[in-house]
């Protein structure tokens, strides 16, 4: 039998289309030593057919598309635009495409905090959708009910990364599937954020019932990371670098190696539409209402820009026309992946020496860039009273 190659480890996304596609089921996504998903293959039922490396997004990448528009916009109802990530543009697209009898497709946090990407068909199931889950999620069953809707001749709108959208135009060439794609910085493996509730919730004497990474009751724009018990109460509060979670992921240092080299953090995009938080408004032509709470939206081709008109005629969206080029100023991850710092590089040898170990891993590190920042501050501050004087005395 014939080698089979899949995506190489340090680029692999696990998205899982190969094992999706896969005639034998013989391909398992599994954890690995520090809790990376990766697909693995059990080649005693393998029949060498290659039709794993076909569906591989990585070994040969859809073309992209070249955005044409770029608006600030959010969600017309309040309600919505609190409770989103940034201007709750998602949550809107969603509810259009059920009113008119579309699927929807989105990424929702379990019990168990694990994210998973399911499938709905009427407007109750949506709110699961809404706000950011900064953590790696699959869309591994999602990929089955896709297939089941839009062979019923059902749209389907699907809303996740750009990783996840280059799989599904991998596994389906279908004009009733309407892909979105947010601007993504990376994701953490779920194994982190399970140790890392587990530490708060043991330091709390508390069992964790539900998290937000965004906090609505926090402000979604401050990223406060939060618990709750089985009674609704909340006890635990983390603001963005007073946390390992949140540094880790802030600060680029725990994500999985591919996120570091993500072909797919650049201008050209995998979606129909690209949405994003709202980075560089003002940069390139003044806006005259506030950054607070605004959405991008890229609009990459015909398919989107249709949809996207629709939301905005029916009343749902309201959007503010801006210069193409300002999104890709104000966005580092429109131009590359996130860089590896000296923390990522310790971080990653510190992993393994800890047998994926997240906390054991990361806690030094974050301690280290907290004094580092903390002289960063002292340092600049004889700067900062020097312009204040200067200032003052030239006016
Ligand atoms: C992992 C991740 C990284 C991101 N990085 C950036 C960034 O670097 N810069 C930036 O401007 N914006 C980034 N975003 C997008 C941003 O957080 C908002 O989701 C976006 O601005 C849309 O906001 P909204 O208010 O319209 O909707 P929201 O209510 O925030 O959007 C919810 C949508 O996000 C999807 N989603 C949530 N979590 C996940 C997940 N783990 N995996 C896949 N899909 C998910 C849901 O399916 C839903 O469709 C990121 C989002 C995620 C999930
Ligand atoms: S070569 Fe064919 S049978 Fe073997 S893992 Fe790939 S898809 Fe499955
Ligand atoms: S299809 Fe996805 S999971 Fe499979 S090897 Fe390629 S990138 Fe990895
Ligand atoms: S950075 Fe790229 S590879 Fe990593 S999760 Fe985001 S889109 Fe996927």
């Amino acid at each position: 039998m014939n080698t089979i190659e899949l995506a190489d480890q340090s680029l692999c996304t696990g998205c899982g289309a190969c094992a999706a596609r896969c005639p034998k089921h013989c391909i398992s996504m599994r954890e690995n030593a520090v809790g990376i998903v990766l697909p693995v293959i059990d080649t005693t039922a393998c029949i060498g057919c290659h039709t794993c490396e076909k569906a591989c997004p990585i070994l040969k990448t859809p073309e992209p598309h070249k955005p044409s528009e770029a608006y600030a916009a959010w969600s017309s109802d309040g309600a919505e635009r609190v409770t989103s990530a940034s201007g709750g543009v998602a949550i809107e697209m969603y509810k259009h495409a059920v009113a008119n009898g579309y699927a929807a497709v989105g990424a929702s946090q379990n019990d168990d905090f694990s994210v998973t990407h399911k499938l709905v068909t009427s407007a109750d199931g949506l709110g699961q959708f809404k706000n950011s889950k900064y953590v790696f999620s699959d869309a591994y069953d999602a990929f089955a009910d896709i297939k089941k809707a839009l062979r019923e001749s059902r749209k389907v709108i699907f809303i996740g990364l750009p990783c996840q959208v280059a799989a599904l135009r991998k596994l389906f060439r279908d004009d009733s599937l309407l892909l979105v794609d947010l601007v993504c910085h990376g994701t953490t493996p779920l194994s982190y954020l399970r140790q890392h509730i587990g530490m708060l919730s043991r330091q709390a004497g508390k069992v964790a019932k539900r998290m937000s990474f965004r906090d609505p009751a926090h402000d979604t724009c401050k990223f406060t990371l939060t618990l709750y018990d089985i009674r609704g109460k909340f006890y635990a509060k983390r603001t963005k670098d007073g946390d390992t979670y949140q540094f880790g992921y802030h600060r680029a240092v725990s994500y999985r190696e591919n996120c570091y080299h993500c072909r797919f953090a650049c201008a050209e995009r995998q979606g129909d539409i690209t949405i994003a938080d709202y980075h560089g408004l003002g940069l390139c032509a003044p806006a005259f209402f506030s950054s607070r709470k605004v959405s991008l939206v890229l609009i990459n081709t015909g398919k989107g820009k249709a949809f996207v008109e629709e939301l905005v005629s029916g009343g749902r969206v309201h959007v503010e026309p801006r210069p193409l080029e300002e999104p890709f100023k104000g966005e580092p991850q429109l131009r590359h992946p996130s860089v590896k710092s000296k923390y990522r590089m310790a971080f990653e040898k510190e992993i393994v020496r800890h047998g994926g170990d997240f906390e054991q891993a990361i806690k030094r590190l974050q301690r280290k860039y907290m004094a580092q920042m903390r002289i960063v501050g002292v340092v600049s501050l004889p700067k900062k009273i020097l312009r204040k004087v200067k200032k003052t005395i030239i006016g």
